[in-house]
């Protein structure tokens, strides 16, 4: 079977022309899959999308988490066209804001406040911003792995242990800047402490993904989150939870309200990033925390954040009509019974043809990693089978199921699969793993 794909084909050569790299995000280039076109799109409906070959695929890309109702879903489609037709930006206040202002509270109890920004990268940006105003202290602890958006400050890879200082992980960020980051793996405590120990008076804030989604879909061990807390505060930080891919993501609400941590007082960060999934598929970005750290943010406070775009009412209607459409009965639990049953189908196909797989799912979204070990860290993460990936990869696409091209991200289900997908989507596992 060879699906023919002329028109993305001649598309890409002229994006290459005009557009660096022919995409607007590196992560949209097939580089980490042996290079290639990437599939032009031109619609999406539901969990289908069709290529400008008129090729159909199932999507499991879900734009990287925010389309978690499937693409074009009507409610959201109808409140993006209400917003446009009352005019799309007023740089003024709107009620709009006010309402999914209140639903993000009270969804996430530990937002007394939030503020409205345009990406996952400006909030998480701002939550730094703020950590710093607030303690009065300049170094972030991050974990190794977790992404946190392209603002310098975290685009700082993890030293060669887990008490040195970071390196700059792109051209163009300083050096400067990477002396004031410090990069621990993910899931282990004791190198949080020895960094703590060492640079914890100058630590404004730990930030850290509280479910990872970044290096596939990685839980914390169990008291991770609680020690994590606890370290952080002992030693006058504060703890920023970066939720920009969990919130909404695995049941009506954030990681840190997720029931599998059944004590959310001892993990309840001081300030979150929101992105994603609450903007409904359009641009967004908040963040928020405790009323007295927020209070730093202008106009009340000395830390400085403001935006254009930000609140905009088609953003803010998308968000809210997701939400909406989140608040469903089972909802999540329809997308975890499709997970479970695609997760298992892939790892029966890898057994029969003896290719080692680890599966690590979580609810309605799974990672799938070419190697015979858990996967729980980045080091582990990275220890996997990066062309086997790219082979499966093509394999999928060219029966019309839709990956990310990357070996490190998730597979997301969406409210518009269905088990007649899935079905199909293991059809095609099978034969792929057969042809690795
Ligand atoms: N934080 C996390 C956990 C993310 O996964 C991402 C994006 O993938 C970001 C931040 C950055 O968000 P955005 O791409 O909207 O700037």
């Amino acid at each position: 079977m060879t699906m023919q794909r002329p028109q993305s084909a001649k598309l890409y050569e002229e994006a290459l022309r005009h557009i660096v790299g022919g995409v607007n995000s590196p992560s949209r280039s097939y580089k980490a899959v042996g290079g290639g076109a990437p599939v032009f799109m031109k619609r999406g409906e539901g969990a289908y999308f069709w290529d400008v070959d008129d090729n159909r695929y199932i999507d499991y890309l879900a734009a990287y988490g925010p389309i978690i109702t499937g693409h074009a879903h009507p409610h959201i489609t109808d409140a993006i066209v209400r917003a446009a037709q009352n005019g799309t930006l007023y740089g003024t206040p709107t009620e709009l804001e006010i309402t999914l202002a209140r639903m993000l509270k009270q969804a996430i109890p530990s937002l007394d406040k939030v503020r409205f920004v345009n990406s996952g990268t400006e909030a998480v940006m701002t939550t730094i911003r703020v950590a710093r105003a607030y303690t009065k202290r300049t170094k972030i602890i991050k974990f190794a792995g977790c992404y946190h958006g392209h603002s310098d400050l975290v685009l700082v890879a993890a030293g060669s242990g887990p008490s040195t200082l970071g390196i700059p992980d792109s051209a163009g960020v300083p050096s400067s800047i990477a002396t004031e980051v410090i990069t621990v793996p993910f899931n282990d405590l004791p190198a949080l402490k020895e960094a703590l120990e060492r640079w914890g008076d100058e630590t404004a804030a730990v930030m850290v993904e509280p479910i990872v989604g970044n290096f596939g879909m990685v839980m914390p061990h169990e008291g991770f989150l609680e020690g994590l807390c606890k370290l952080a505060r002992e030693a006058g930080a504060l703890v920023i939870y970066d939720e920009v891919i969990s919130a909404f993501r695995f049941h009506y609400g954030a990681a840190q309200t997720y029931a599998a941590f059944p004590d959310h007082a001892a993990i309840e960060p001081d300030l979150t990033a929101l992105g994603k999934i609450i903007g409904g598929g359009l641009p967004i970005g908040a963040y928020g925390g405790r009323r007295a750290i927020m209070e730093q943010v202008a106009p009340l406070g000395p830390a400085y954040q403001a935006g254009t775009m930000a609140g905009n009412p088609a953003s803010i209607s998308a968000g809210i009509a997701c939400l909406e459409l989140l608040q469903e009965p089972g909802i999540y639990d329809r997308m975890d019974a499709l997970a479970a049953k695609l997760a298992a189908g892939l790892k029966a196909a890898a057994a029969q043809n003896g290719i080692p797989l680890t599966v690590n799912q979580i609810r309605g979204s799974f990672s799938a990693h070419f190697c015979g070990h858990p996967v729980t860290n980045y080091d582990e993460a990275q220890d996997t089978d990066g062309e086997i990936f790219g082979r499966f990869f093509k394999l999928m696409l060219e029966q019309g199921i839709n990956l990310a091209p990357s070996k490190y991200e998730a597979w997301f289900m969406t409210t518009a699969h269905t088990e007649a997908d899935i079905d199909a989507t293991i059809r095609a596992a099978e034969y792929a793993f057969a042809r690795l």
